[in-house]
């Protein structure tokens, strides 16, 4: 039998737990022993590493985060700790290693190959479906639903007071979540980092659905958009003449349950990730393209900078 670990690490998603879950029931069918890695990089180095089984997860295939924690590592950007991480590994006999995390994960999980040769897969796990080379990332599905059931609360309190409300949805620099968000909620506004704006430019068009009988206005802003959303409230305070709130979602989008979507990619995504190191890839993350699931080296996924799908970006100019 052989061993293999999985571990999370960067930024939480909710869907972790059931691909954790997975991880576990799939490699005890494929006759490897599970180990846990807990904390992130930082349990390898500390050598907080156990093996599981199956009691080990049960009850949180419907719970958001993680059971085995994640973090960030800044011993692990070293050599040296590195060389620990693998010793650690080598006295437990774990040769495969699985990781649930973002493109800073895998450029760590790169290097720690590159020394050591460990067998090694990436899962994307990210909120901000930001990482290039995938068209979907562990987690996107149970943000966006947080995201769309606020955004549902605050429309009927917006529609009952007549105020327009400046929603900030997370996403670093990447407009995915608040695109997506703002398309499916009925969204007056978008503004994300990948489209410039200039606020002055909805003037006429607003004023014109107030004269016509608006009452409220819902406007979906990303984070890494260069305004202050409480400027642009302030503009609609005082260009548009209507009240105006801002509400900044913040962490409660990467929490929740995980939807049935986010649960079903988290297996398919472990069954890739178990079957690519028991066959020929060593050094890969699977991706989740129109073509289905296909294995990508690590260089490429890290190699360039992420760019959003023109067509999504296109479907903007519409709202
Ligand atoms: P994410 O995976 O969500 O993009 P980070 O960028 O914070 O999150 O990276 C997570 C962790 O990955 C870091 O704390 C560090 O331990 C490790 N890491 C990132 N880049 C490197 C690197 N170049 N070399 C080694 N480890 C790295």
């Amino acid at each position: 039998m052989s061993n293999i670990a999985i571990l999370c690490s960067g930024g939480d998603v909710s869907g972790m737990n059931p691909a954790i879950k997975h991880f576990v029931e799939y490699s005890l069918k494929k006759d490897l022993t599970p180990f846990f890695v807990y904390n992130g990089y930082e349990g390898l180095i500390d050598n907080d590493i156990q093996e599981v089984s199956y009691r080990d997860v049960s009850g949180i295939i419907n719970r958001g985060g993680t059971k085995i924690g994640s973090a960030r590592s800044k011993r692990f950007m070293n050599p040296e700790y590195r060389q620990i991480a693998k010793d650690n590994l080598d006295a437990l006999n774990i040769n495969m290693l699985v990781v649930l995390g973002g493109d800073g994960s895998f450029r760590g999980l790169d290097a720690f190959y590159k020394e050591h040769s460990i067998k090694s897969c990436g899962i994307p796990s990210t909120i901000d479906n930001d990482i290039h080379g995938t068209d979907y990332c562990l987690g996107v599905d149970s943000a966006l639903n947080i995201i769309r059931t606020s955004i549902d609360a605050i429309r009927d309190t917006a529609s009952s007071f007549n105020r327009a409300f400046i929603i900030e949805t997370m996403g670093r620099d990447c407009g995915y979540l608040a695109l997506i968000s703002a398309l499916t909620s009925g969204a007056e506004l978008c503004l994300i980092p990948e489209r410039e704006h200039n606020i002055s430019d909805y003037e006429d068009n607003f004023k014109t659905q107030m004269a016509h009988g608006r009452k409220y206005f819902i406007a979906i802003v990303s984070e890494g958009i260069k305004q202050d959303p409480q400027e642009i409230a302030k503009w609609f305070e005082e260009t548009i003449g209507i009240e105006s709130r801002v509400s900044i979602l913040g962490h409660i989008q990467r929490g929740g349950n995980p939807t049935s979507y986010d649960r079903l990619m988290a297996y398919k995504f472990v069954n890739y990730a178990i079957d690519g190191l028991l066959g020929s890839h060593t050094n890969s993350v699977i991706c989740y393209t129109k073509d289905g699931f296909i294995y990508k080296s690590i260089d490429e996924v890290t190699g360039s900078a992420f760019k959003l799908d023109p067509d999504l970006l296109r479907l903007l100019e519409d709202v």
